[in-house]
């Protein structure tokens, strides 16, 4: 049995204060929740985000990290840095990067071992734009993005990856894959965790769906055998969503 993991992006919202008043909503709507909870806040909330979620059982996670540990990368932070705040899960890969930052599998790959060399976990997100999957070459295209990220990672470090599989399509449209779609890709993920490493760490993996879910359709895209959990964007900023949700994968 996997325990799901719902994790808020928060993607560029929130001021410190504003960060400490929102998890200050979610704390008792999440308390005793079935699953692991996550808030994926801006750098600059980390500190207020961490004071915050003291005493509870909610994880906070940054939105990116740089694969070098120092140096001259102006307005990046390295995962060293993560970890000295106290930091525990750094998500990477995100869309939005790739998108408008120019991410490629090569940086989300390097991204992606400096965080778990210094001892973070990760949260690393794929997904199809919607060219691909009209082109009918989504299975490819993410099981390129899942073995290019997860090239030097073990077996044994992959208890500290959760795989978020998010169609581009899905993210901040509206638009939601079907449960039917979302377990189709998460399972090929899965799949593709079983030839790369082994049955059991496949089965082991935590593999999320993310994409305007929301507190409507999270049931039943948490139901599908293969989805263990969400990467929730928009509707991780409204706590009664948020907890709607969360309460969505503990049943
Ligand atoms: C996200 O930012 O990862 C995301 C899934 O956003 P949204 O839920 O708003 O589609």
């Amino acid at each position: 049995m996997r325990t799901k993991v719902i994790a808020g992006n928060w993607k560029m919202n929130k001021t410190p204060q504003q960060a400490a008043e929102l998890i200050g909503a979610i704390r008792p709507l999440v308390e005793g929740a079935g699953c692991r909870v996550l808030v994926g806040v801006p750098f600059v909330d980390l500190p207020a985000a961490l004071d915050a979620v003291k005493g509870s059982a909610i994880g906070v996670a940054a939105q990116n990290c740089h694969w070098e540990k120092a140096g001259a990368f102006t307005g990046e932070v390295s995962a060293e840095m993560l970890c000295a705040l106290g930091v525990g899960t750094v998500i990477l890969g995100h869309s939005e990067r790739r998108t408008y930052f120019g991410e490629t599998d090569v940086t989300v790959a390097k991204r992606v071992r400096a965080a778990l060399d210094a001892g973070l976990e990760v949260i690393l997100c794929v997904g199809e734009t919607l060219d691909q999957r009209e082109q009918g070459i989504t299975a490819e295209v993410v099981a390129m993005q899942v073995k290019v990220a997860l090239g030097t990672v073990s077996g044994q470090e992959m208890a500290r990856v959760i795989i978020a599989y998010e169609p581009v399509w899905a993210i901040g449209t509206g638009r939601t894959a079907t449960a039917a779609q979302a377990n189709e890709v998460c399972a090929l993920i899965r799949r593709t965790l079983a030839g790369l490493y082994s049955p059991a760490t496949a089965d082991a993996a935590v593999i999320q769906y993310g994409g305007s879910m929301n507190a409507g359709n999270a049931a039943e895209l948490l139901a599908q055998p293969d989805v263990d959990g969400g990467l929730i964007g928009g509707a991780s900023l409204k706590p009664q969503d948020f907890a709607a949700i969360v309460a969505a994968a503990r049943s």
